[in-house]
């Protein structure tokens, strides 16, 4: 991170280039990537060593997709969860325990090969301690989730996982043809029967749009939708690095379950739906008859990218709650389980209110004012109980 630390560490760095990567010059233990520092630290004898991470990461012609994938089998593992199928990805002499998805712990290795080795990464950025401090300040603010929830998450209930997505960037020239309308009003009529009325006048729109769009993010897994990506607030091209396993140590990839093809074929779903938009923001209408457009896509390339994810759950009665944090930002989502208790609580609370205010109100002579505060006690607490 800083020059002095680095320097520091030119020793261990001398020593890197004749180890494996995974384990400790020192001690021989794993070696895991700490996001606070971006350096490799040993938690049995707290070396530490830095390592360059490259920024000059490079993007992949889709024409070229199927010759330069090089696959990922001879440094990493597949595990497979029993439970809820989920197949992760471990350095080579890491071990997975709980599946972080299920949080239960029928992981079992496997033989099947990784698949195709991501050629950028984003970083972790936060510590486990930090996301779940995160966590914590979520679940806090959830009012009705139980307190259990609230006070007991710790970071072993969350794991950091990179998920796969792929980023393409492409080069567009699309024609395009269509109705829209403005809506005008005029008078009609006289005497009686003098009315104001709308009409549409409609207008023919064609021509020519070219778009350059860079990094449409799709994700490479069931498991991690574009909602889900956005709700975590993205990941910034800024951060990416030129993937290395390094970044792997101590945490865990989700191989993707999608291939490059098709998630091309949902970004130009993507691409097109912002054409369109793009295209019409260039009129003013108020309704559109309908708009066509046909797009060429040229120069496009794609870069498959490990983005950082904290993901936990936790199991509340028969169901499980699942929750993620962006392992960039720490921005924090999911769903918290709702106590009945608290709930309960709550609407006794509310109602104890809703009286105790209309006896003192009365009581000293207020009735107006009284109903006032109860009313604004009940908005109080159906707001309360909509959150
Ligand atoms: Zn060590
Ligand atoms: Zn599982």
């Amino acid at each position: 991170m800083d020059e002095n630390n680095a320097n520091n560490f030119s020793v261990e760095q001398e020593i890197e280039v004749n180890f494996n990567n995974t384990k400790c010059p020192n001690c021989g233990n794993n070696l895991k990537f700490n996001p606070e520092t971006q350096k490799l630290y040993c938690e049995y004898c707290d070396s530490e060593i830095g390592f360059e991470q490259d920024s000059n990461y490079q993007e992949i012609s889709l024409n070229n997709a199927i010759g330069v994938n090089q696959t990922w089998d001879s440094t990493a593992k597949v595990y497979i969860c029993e439970n809820c199928n989920a197949k992760i990805v471990l350095s080579k002499g890491e071990t997975a325990s709980l599946c972080p998805f299920c949080g239960t712990a029928h992981v079992i290795s496997s033989d099947e090969l990784p698949g195709v080795k991501p050629n950028v990464v984003v970083p972790f950025m936060i510590s486990n301690s930090k996301a779940t401090d995160n966590l914590k300040a979520w679940a806090k603010r959830k009012l009705f989730a139980p307190s259990d929830f609230k006070k007991k998450i710790s970071p072993n209930d969350l794991k950091g996982v990179y998920m796969p997505c792929y980023t393409f960037d492409s080069n567009t020239y699309s024609t395009y043809e269509g109705r829209i309308g403005v809506r005008h009003t005029r008078t009609v009529g006289s005497g009686k029967n003098r009315r104001t009325e709308t009409y549409i006048v409609w207008h023919h729109i064609h021509g020519v749009y070219e778009h350059f769009f860079d990094d449409v993010t799709i994700s490479a897994s069931e498991r991690f939708t574009q909602k889900q990506i956005s709700s975590l607030g993205g990941y910034s091209a800024q951060n990416n690095k030129v993937y290395e396993d390094k970044f792997l140590l101590g945490y865990m990839a989700y191989s993707s379950d999608k291939a490059v093809e098709p998630c091309w074929n949902e970004a130009k779903g993507v691409i097109d739906g912002n054409l369109r938009r793009l295209i019409l923001s260039q009129y003013h209408y108020d309704v559109v008859s309908y708009l066509n457009v046909s797009t060429t896509h040229s120069n496009v390339t794609y870069k498959y990218v490990m983005v950082p994810v904290y993901i936990g759950s936790y199991k509340y009665g028969k169901k499980m709650y699942g929750f993620m944090t962006n392992g960039v930002t720490g921005k924090t989502k999911g769903k918290a389980p709702v106590s009945p208790w608290r709930v309960l609580v709550a609407v006794l609370l509310g109602i104890g209110l809703i009286i105790g205010t209309y006896f003192i109100a009365t009581a000293s002579g207020c009735l107006e004012e009284a109903s006032t505060i109860a009313k604004d006690a009940v908005n109080l607490l159906s707001n309360n109980i909509i959150i």
